[in-house]
């Protein structure tokens, strides 16, 4: 399972809605995992302050995406501008994740260096 809040692998953290609190639409409490108790402080901290279960990106998220775009263009520029993302493959595809993660989670680290969940 995959970590709600920084998208990394799961790691045995987790969170269940209270016995009164949210549910499903199949009427089962909420279920969340994490992939490390600063993501479930997180998660819980967001909880409280009334941010709910939905996860809104953050300023400082919405700003670490913004500074991903000219990374991922220079990558579409090393592949060819030309070509269609329908052509790439599956190397290039990967090649392209792991650009646009890393330089999130720079970003991220860079504009929030006391506040970074991992
Ligand atoms: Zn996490």
């Amino acid at each position: 399972m995959i970590c709600v809040i920084c998208g990394r692998e799961g790691r045995g953290f987790c969170w269940l809605s209270p016995k009164l609190g949210q549910r499903t639409s199949d009427g089962k409490r909420l279920f969340k995992r994490f992939c490390s108790m600063q993501c479930q402080s997180l998660h819980a901290r967001r909880i409280k302050s009334g941010g709910g279960v939905v996860i809104d990106p953050t300023h400082n998220e919405k700003a670490a995406m913004e500074m991903v775009l000219p990374r991922l263009g220079e990558y579409v520029a090393s592949v060819g501008m030309e070509k269609p993302l329908s052509l790439y493959n599956r190397e290039e595809i990967l090649q392209m994740v792991d650009v646009v993660l890393t330089a999130y989670f720079d970003n991220l680290r860079d504009i929030t260096p006391d506040d970074v969940p991992f």
